[in-house]
């Protein structure tokens, strides 16, 4: 058995995956988010290893066939290092996974957390075809790749930050410092922004789902324009990595029925002609759980 942690802003999902599946599941409140704004920077990651350990320790006590930890981890990581995490402020060049190897005892590895989720997705779809792109929706929009069977962080960790592909030049502002990033219309944040310029309404995500499935026409539009500009970031990055099947999980997946129509019309119109209805995209197998089943499996790959 191992152990794999998501790691969000605000707390930890701490999972004891056992080959595929997630067999017992701690959450743990953990502000990691406000500790880095709150606290000088080396403070904050005393804290958060210092939480992790903590975590784990209890996690590891009640398990203790658990024979690795893979960390996701919401940043760039280059070589199991936290380059830098742009919710995360302050943290850079950061080992954590040594302080945690040493104190726990066990092997314990760093990965991007949707590309934790990408490789889980991967092995949950039965490792088909040679590679897979995870799109995770939720307050960003975050990007896993995986190409011949591995996953693919990039030379500097920052491969598929599919969120900040422009898809509106000078569009929206974006917390990276760019106008017209895809998940300033495409994520749960974007939502509310489109619903926002239409109506000069403020409502959360939620509740514009429910206003949509109730037939409120801007409702549908904010959602409408999400698979827009999700499909037109998508049918771009298709043409830079030809992979056949793209799996959209997340939070905001489960409003993917006010997205689809607006998603595929889209996809269909910008993909390459010979690509058109050989891209299979379909929803998460896990549900929020492909994030630790994914850092489990990474945690020592050449055993799965
Ligand atoms: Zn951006």
């Amino acid at each position: 058995m191992r152990i794999g942690v998501d790691i969000g802003g605000t707390n930890l999902r701490v999972g004891v995956v056992d080959g595929l599946r997630v067999v017992d599941e701690f959450r743990v409140n953990a502000d990691f988010s406000g500790m880095c704004r709150r606290l000088p920077a080396d403070t904050a990651l005393k804290e958060i290893i210092y939480s992790l350990q903590q975590a784990l320790s209890s996690a590891l006590a009640r398990y203790p066939d658990v024979d690795a930890v893979g960390l996701g981890f919401p940043g760039f990581i280059v070589a199991g290092r936290v380059a830098q995490s742009p919710n995360l402020p302050g943290l850079m060049d950061v080992d954590l996974a040594t302080p945690l190897r040493a104190a726990l005892g066990c092997p314990v590895i760093v990965e991007n957390d949707a590309l934790a989720a990408a490789y889980g997705e991967y092995h949950l779809n039965g490792r088909q075809g040679s590679g897979l792109i995870y799109l995770g929706l939720g307050t960003g929009v975050g990007g896993g790749l995986i190409l011949n069977g591995q996953a693919f962080p990039g030379e500097h960790g920052v491969a598929m930050e599919v969120g900040h592909l422009i898809v509106e030049p000078g569009g929206r502002l974006c917390g990276c410092g760019n106008h017209g990033c895809m998940e300033q219309y495409a994520s749960a944040s974007g939502v509310v922004l489109n619903y926002l310029a239409s109506t000069g309404q403020q409502r959360d995500a939620q509740e514009i789902a429910h206003l949509a499935q109730s037939g409120d026409t801007q409702a549908l539009a904010a959602y409408a324009l999400a698979g827009d500009k999700l499909a037109q970031a998508l049918a771009q990055i298709l043409k830079v990595v030809d992979v056949g099947h793209v799996v959209v999980g997340g939070g905001m997946s489960a409003a993917w029925a006010l997205m689809q129509q607006a998603f595929e019309r889209r996809l269909d119109s910008d993909l390459i002609p010979a690509l058109r209805g050989k891209v299979c995209v379909t929803l998460s197998q896990a549900g929020d759980q492909a994030g630790m089943i994914g850092a489990a499996l990474l945690a020592a790959p050449s055993s799965t």
